[in-house]
């Protein structure tokens, strides 16, 4: 199958990229605990598509925040690295953001909107 192995592909260049960044606890030491709600969208829909919550392991995780498209069709994803790592760096403990897709699916360009919510905690925060 074609598009298996082009997502399989994609899926270990996307492990590439987590693996060849710095680790999240060597950037933001103090970093406890980080959950990221996420949800998807399409642009042209009011409906959530997928949600998911994920539990960010502080201590293998990459400083790398990238999602693959949930649409299996499509050749694209969501790299929110930037603005997750300026928001922890700044020691925010909620924030939001939001990336559409860039790629293309079966039909054309993708319309999935990713929105994530994250919750971050900090060990010298007070409790
Ligand atoms: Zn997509």
């Amino acid at each position: 199958m074609r598009r298996n192995t082009e997502a399989a592909k994609r899926a270990a260049e996307r492990r590439e990229r987590e693996d060849a960044a710095d680790r999240l606890h060597e950037v933001v030491p103090t970093l406890g605990n980080l959950t990221l709600h996420i949800e998807e969208r399409r642009t042209d829909k009011d409906e959530v598509e997928v949600s998911h919550t994920r539990r960010v392991v502080i201590d293998r995780a990459p400083a790398h925040f990238e999602m693959g498209c949930s649409d299996r069709r499509c050749d694209g994803g969501h790299d929110v690295t930037r603005s997750i790592m300026n928001a922890l760096r700044a020691g925010e403990t909620e924030f939001t953001g939001s990336d559409v897709c860039g790629g293309q699916s079966k039909h054309g360009p993708c319309k999935l909107e990713m929105h994530y919510a994250a919750v971050a905690d900090y060990a010298d925060a007070a409790e």
